[in-house]
Parts: C-alpha cells; sequence; structure tokens
C-alpha cells in the first residue's frame, strides 16, 4: 500500500487498515484498537484515542483522517421514517433512508450516484448516473445515522442495513463487500450476516462473485415471473434472464449452509404484474428456491406512468401465495411524504447520461398537458 495521501480510514475493512498500519510498522492489533474509537464510539478525533501513543497519534494525524460525507438535510415523516441527503464527491448528493420499526432500526444506504440501469418503474433511474460511491461514503451513511440516533437518545443504534437505496451494489462490488465487511464485523457495527442485505435487480456476475466473498443475506428484485413482463420493468433481464438469475440465487444459497433464505422483492404494479395468473406462476417459478417473498405496492412519483394496484388485488395476490406455502409479506409504504419510500430516492446526480433531461422533458410535457 502506498501512503502518499491522506486516506480516509472509513474506506478500509479490518484488511485495510491491518495493511495499513503494516506500512506505518504497527501491529495488527492497532487495526482493533482503532475500530473501536471509530465504530463503538464514534469517535473521529485522534487526539482522543487514548490508548495510542502521542507518538502515533501525531503519525496518524499526518497521514489519516476518519470522515464521513456532509449531511445537506434531514427529512422526518410522519411515521417517523428519517431521510438524510448526504453531499458525496462530485458535488452529487444520495440519499439514506432510516425506518424505525417495532424492535428494529432498518437502515436503507446508496451504493451509486443515480443508477445506471433504468428499471421503468424507479425514480432513481430517472436521474441518471454519476458513478460509484467509495467505500468511505457508503460506510459513512451508517456510521453518520448511528451518530445522529446517539445524539437523539435512541439507544438501539441501526439493527439492520439493506442496500435498497440508489444504485446497484453489484455493481460497485468492491466498496460494496468492503461496506459489508465493516457492518458485519465486531469490531465494526456487528451486524449478524442475516442482517445486512444486499439487494439487486440482478447482475449475475455480482451474485457469483459474492460466493466466497460474503456470507450476508441476499435480496432480489424480481418483480415478475417471466421474461416478457420483466424485461419491460428491468431492462437488465435481457442480459441475464430469470431462469439464469434464478440459478445464481440457488448457488449463492448454496454457500451459506442450513436456513438461510433469499428474499424476493416483488413491487406490484396495477396491470403489468398483479394479476393472479403471475401469482401462480411466481409460486410455480419459486418452487425450488429456499424464498420468502416482499410485496411492495408501486410508490409513485412525478410522470412515473404506473398505478399501485387496488388493496383487494393486492391481498388475492399475496393470500394465494402464502397458501403455496411461501411466507409472504406486504411491505407497508414508509416515508411517502418525505419521498423516503422504496423507488422515490432521487438525490441530486450530475447526470452522465442523458437521461436525466429526457426524463424532466417527459414531465414538463405531461403537466403541460394537464
Ligand atoms: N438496485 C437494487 C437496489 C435498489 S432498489 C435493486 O434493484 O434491488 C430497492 C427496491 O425498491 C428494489 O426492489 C426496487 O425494485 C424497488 N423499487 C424501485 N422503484 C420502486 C417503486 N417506484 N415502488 C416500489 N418499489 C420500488
Amino acid at each position: 500500500m502506498k501512503l502518499a495521501e491522506k486516506t480516509n480510514l472509513l474506506s478500509m475493512d479490518r484488511p485495510g487498515l491491518i495493511d495499513f498500519f503494516a506500512c506505518l510498522d504497527e501491529k495488527p492489533y492497532r487495526a482493533a484498537q482503532i475500530m473501536k474509537w471509530i465504530y463503538h464510539r464514534g469517535i473521529s478525533d485522534f487526539e482522543q484515542m487514548t490508548d495510542l501513543s502521542m507518538d502515533l497519534r501525531a503519525r496518524l494525524q499526518a497521514l489519516a483522517f476518519i470522515q464521513a460525507p456532509e449531511v445537506v438535510s434531514e427529512h422526518v415523516s410522519v411515521d417517523g421514517t428519517r431521510k438524510w441527503i448526504i453531499r458525496v464527491a462530485g458535488d452529487n448528493c444520495v440519499e439514506t433512508v432510516l425506518i424505525p420499526e417495532r424492535g428494529r432500526n432498518t437502515l436503507c444506504i446508496s451504493s451509486q450516484v443515480g443508477c445506471i440501469l433504468n428499471c421503468s418503474f424507479c425514480a432513481t433511474g430517472k436521474q441518471g448516473f454519476d458513478g460509484n460511491l467509495a467505500s468511505a461514503e457508503i460506510i459513512g451513511q451508517v456510521w453518520l445515522a448511528t451518530q445522529r440516533m446517539r445524539s437523539l437518545g435512541l439507544a438501539k443504534g441501526v439493527t439492520n442495513v439493506v442496500f435498497m437505496g440508489m444504485g446497484e451494489p453489484l455493481l460497485n462490488f468492491d466498496a460494496v463487500m468492503c461496506a459489508s465487511s465493516v457492518l458485519m464485523d465486531d469490531l465494526g457495527f456487528g451486524l449478524s450476516k442475516r442482517k445486512v442485505t444486499v439487494s439487486t435487480a440482478g447482475v449475475v456476475p455480482g451474485i457469483m462473485r459474492m460466493m466466497g466473498t460474503t456470507d450476508c443475506s441476499l435480496a432480489i428484485s424480481l418483480h415478475a415471473p417471466t421474461d416478457d413482463v420483466r424485461n419491460q420493468l428491468v431492462p437488465l433481464n435481457k442480459k441475464y434472464p430469470i431462469s439464469e438469475l434464478l440459478e445464481a440465487c440457488s448457488a449463492y444459497l448454496s454457500t451459506l449452509g442450513e436456513r438461510r433464505h433469499v428474499t424476493i422483492e416483488y413491487t406490484m404494479i396495477k396491470g403489468i404484474n398483479d394479476h393472479i395468473d403471475q401469482a401462480r406462476a411466481l409460486a410455480r417459478l419459486l418452487r425450488d428456491l429456499s424464498c420468502k417473498i416482499n410485496l411492495i405496492p408501486f410508490n409513485s412519483f412525478r410522470a412515473s406512468g404506473y398505478e399501485a394496484p387496488d388493496v383487494q388485488t393486492i391481498d388475492a395476490f399475496q393470500t394465494y401465495l402464502i397458501h403455496a406455502g411461501y411466507a409472504t409479506m406486504l411491505r407497508t409504504t414508509r416515508g411517502d411524504d418525505i419521498a423516503a419510500a422504496c423507488g422515490q430516492l432521487a438525490g441530486q446526480v450530475r447526470d452522465r447520461t442523458r437521461r436525466q433531461e429526457k426524463y424532466l422533458a417527459r414531465v414538463r410535457a405531461m403537466e403541460l398537458a394537464v
């Protein structure tokens, strides 16, 4: 490792920090010491790290820093959901959402600035794309949320982390794996492997790379039981069709051992994927996969062109799946009033594609037409 520039220690997991200290001729246990300061005690000032010698503190001051990204604003929903707008490199903003529920606090974090995949029903895709978040910017979201929760007196802290914010985590593989490693490390956030979930739109090579790299939980944004419908919703499906995707899921699960499952995310959209025949097809499709199903009623955003199904349709779909033997949860919409619900995260992206421009032109045209 070259120590040319000052290093943000939030960018490294435990093996990375061990290497870092090796470059300073320091023993591996220094990594453990510093992680405890950063993650257990929330300290970012080397001066306060009193079990490090004065000399080491001075050297760290010269070579490194500990810095989470800046919080631009905080929005609190009537239902208690909190959204933070966070400034990241390139003068972009991404969003992080905290969803407090009975007994747990789930943090939904972003992995990219915008998203390249352009799923037709997702607001993030409409913003276009401006690259990956750095690992410090990913871990920094959890660090910030933890600090803020401490200051609010929410003793429990973050109990679950889902990579379901902006971006496709498996297209920012190394940074996401580094962040997951800190999340699951006892010296980091100490979350169990069941409580850290990477959610993917179906990046099959990424799922294959997870094998042997991590044992965190996996969620698949499936949204349709057939390729023709999924192609319309998730364009990536044309590259990695459903059969390949489900094979990759089974392969990953087989590396995890007993009693693990994949979460199947299914955003329900009126007239597109909500027919009872599609529930039947879904039940057949998932027969051999150990999975749980999350139904998410479509959350709308400007000019999306889609609607959520009515309550009876959703209920019939869920009931069918439950009777077919699947644990099927209906995810209640949270944080809709602060645009923090699934698929509503838009941030502020300096778009490198021309997608944002096209989308805004469509919004203007539709709004003029009304
Ligand atoms: N790229 C990753 C993670 C981000 S999306 C993935 O696709 O899994 C997080 C979840 O919200 C996904 O299941 C996504 O399909 C869903 N989602 C996106 N837009 C939505 C919308 N408008 N309403 C409801 N769910 C949506």
